[in-house]
């Protein structure tokens, strides 16, 4: 199977942007790699489909033919990965034919894989912009995937999805800095740093803000170790975050103490989208 690297380019078929405002594409053919996000059936034999699509972002288009005598085989099944050819008439898009590239099967063997990249599916269906292209996005959630079907903790790889996410559309809190006082946050330290609606607030000003009553607008709290391991989850190159991600210190990180605390935080994360 020929693999499609999203992020260098490999899988770019015809390279096209959507402009602003544009709502439609050209009427014609046209040919993008991307994956399927959402499927919703019309009819017994017609479904339409969410696809994220490099060089023109989410798009719905319908898939006749698509029902239980499923022409397109596997390839309109949400998660899977392909080169879609699509036709677009003077009303609407239609699925012509799908190159079936990656079906992520190591995601789909594992219940807390498969839940994590439905939860992706889900978060992508309901905040992207249709008609816009987010390739770097797209480029994430190909790492993502793959990170999760070559069996990487569900945990650590979806923190490090949503805080990329964030940082992608400017959106990501600091994991260095307080967003009260600006002082670098203290990994080292045993005290408690928090989670609040602009940032990560320090050990010190959480204890100045339990002092002032003020710790309840907080999000919750979160320990030292757990904000340093966020950092490496999130911000850990590519070719390296595997590596580290299968290393002993990151799987006791995720398989025991802090399990809640990077649940936490990837939800933080996402509510900040
Ligand atoms: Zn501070």
């Amino acid at each position: 199977m020929e693999k499609i690297e999203a992020g260098n380019g490999a899988g770019r078929i015809h390279p096209r942007i959507i402009p602003l405002g544009v709502e439609r594409l050209p009427q014609g053919n046209h040919r993008a790699s991307g994956m399927v996000l959402r499927r919703r059936d019309i009819s017994g034999k017609n479904q339409e489909l969410l696809l994220f699509l490099n060089g023109f972002g989410a798009m719905w288009v319908s898939a006749p033919g698509s029902g239980r005598s499923n022409r397109f085989g596997g390839g309109t099944e949400p998660m899977t990965w392909g080169v879609f050819d699509l036709y677009q008439s003077p009303r609407r898009i239609y699925l012509k034919g799908v190159d079936i590239r990656e079906f992520f099967w190591g995601v789909r063997k594992s219940k807390r894989s498969l839940d994590t990249a439905v939860k992706w599916c889900i978060e992508l269906s309901s905040r992207l912009p249709t008609g816009h292209e987010s390739d770097s996005l797209l480029s994430l959630l190909w790492g993502s995937m793959k990170n999760l079907s070559a069996g990487v903790n569900h945990l650590l790889i979806d923190a490090r999805f949503a805080w990329r996410w964030g940082n992608l559309w400017g959106l990501a809190p600091s994991l260095d800095l307080c967003q009260c006082c600006g002082r670098a946050i203290d990994i080292t330290s045993s005290n408690m740093t928090a989670m609040s609606r602009d940032g990560f607030v320090c050990g010190a000003c959480l204890s100045e803000m339990k002092k002032r009553s003020e710790s309840s607008t907080l999000r919750g709290q979160i320990s030292a170790e757990a904000v340093r391991v966020l950092r490496l989850a999130a911000t850990i190159p590519r070719e390296g975050f595997i590596v580290w991600a299968k290393s002993d210190e990151a799987d006791a990180a995720a398989l025991a103490n802090l399990k809640q605390e990077l649940r936490d935080c990837a939800s933080w994360f996402y509510s900040l989208l």
